[in-house]
């Protein structure tokens, strides 16, 4: 019997190095907004490492994920990573967006070529007067600012690269120009992660490969969002929502049992920061970091920030 199992939970209190990251999706209306200032509320006080907001795809939530952005720097203590893409725009209008984030006191970009504007799987063309990809928005990012810059990783490879090799190339790409930590695409297997986290340190690559982490919250959803971006489902998790169609109770019992063993699993091996997909819900992401052993803390505010910067520093 393995000893260390129970102690995860017995000695939830103590402290095991674990940081998390939260990721939203900017709002497009205001009951939208609502649910996703509840999920914010609800996760804060667990004191995450960053919470990101992406944007949507050819900029098309420019203005939204700059006003999320903003309102958290606002009204919370957390501190934001604005994703930010090259899809359709000149390098100008891009820097632009990245002199307004520095300005508004955003420390942290998560780079990201984006997908075409036609859609995922459409042959992707940079704009003639745009960065030529994520490697190139990374180095644009370090040359305006002085800012942290997360990119993308896929354990099961980019559905638009001929093989794991040139993804980790871009992936070196990337680090060269000035990128500081690695977050990957979901995965459910994580020998795929393990796997793909050997060939990373191989190649030379030393930046933390955080692992995001998708609980599923809608098995239909996640299967059609997981086709989208080359994300493989096995069979073996089908099987766990398998007719539980009209069954909402005992679906969300099964996606917090699933997320656990995952991230338990992960930290068997090591892996002590975790960024979670929250699709702007909080309950199963809540469930899963308390598992995890956080705990909510009780400051809250801006004037709390500082404080959580130098603990996490
Ligand atoms: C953590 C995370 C956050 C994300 N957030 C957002 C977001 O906020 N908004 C959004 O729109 N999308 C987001 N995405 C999705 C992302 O934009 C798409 O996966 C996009 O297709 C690739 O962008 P990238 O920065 O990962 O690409 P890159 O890192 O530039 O490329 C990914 C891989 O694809 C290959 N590749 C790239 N271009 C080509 C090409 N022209 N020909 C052949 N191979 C090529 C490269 O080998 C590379 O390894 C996110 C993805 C992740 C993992």
């Amino acid at each position: 019997m393995d000893a260390s199992r129970p102690s995860r939970f017995i000695n939830a209190g103590k402290p095991r190095g674990i940081r998390v990251s939260f990721e939203f999706f900017p709002p497009k209306t205001a009951e939208m907004e609502q649910s996703l200032w509840e999920a914010i509320s609800r996760l804060a006080p667990l004191k995450p490492n960053f919470v990101s907001v992406t944007y949507g795809a050819g900029g098309s939530t420019r203005e939204r994920t700059h006003t999320t952005v903003k309102r958290i720097l606002a009204e919370t203590m957390l501190t934001p990573a604005a994703h930010l893409t090259c899809v359709a725009a000149t390098c100008a209008e891009v820097d632009a967006v990245i002199g307004a984030y520095a300005q508004a006191g955003v420390r942290h970009i998560v780079a990201l070529r984006g997908d075409p504007l036609a859609g995922a799987g459409e042959k992707y063309a940079p704009h003639p007067g745009g960065y030529r990809n994520a490697a190139d928005l990374v180095a644009g990012i370090k040359r305006l600012a002085d800012l942290e810059v997360s990119v993308s990783a896929y354990p099961e490879k980019h559905p638009d690269s001929p093989s794991v090799a040139a993804d980790i190339d871009m992936l070196k790409a990337k680090v060269d120009a000035g990128a500081t930590r690695a977050i990957t695409q979901f995965f459910f297997e994580n020998d795929l992660y393990f796997r793909y986290r050997d060939r990373v340190r191989a190649a030379g690559i030393d930046i933390p490969i955080v692992p995001g982490i998708l609980p599923v919250q809608n098995f239909k959803t996640t299967k059609t969002f997981a086709a989208r971006c080359g994300a493989s489902v096995p069979a073996w998790l089908a099987d766990r929502f398998d007719g539980l169609d009209d069954d909402a109770a005992t679906r969300k019992l099964i996606a917090a049992a699933v997320a656990a063993e995952q991230v338990l699993d992960l930290v068997d091996h090591g892996v002590t920061d975790f960024h979670f997909y929250t699709m702007n819900r909080a309950d199963l992401v809540y469930a899963i970091c308390h598992l995890l052993g956080l705990r909510p803390s009780t400051v809250t505010g801006n004037s709390a920030r500082a404080t959580a910067e130098k603990e996490r520093a």
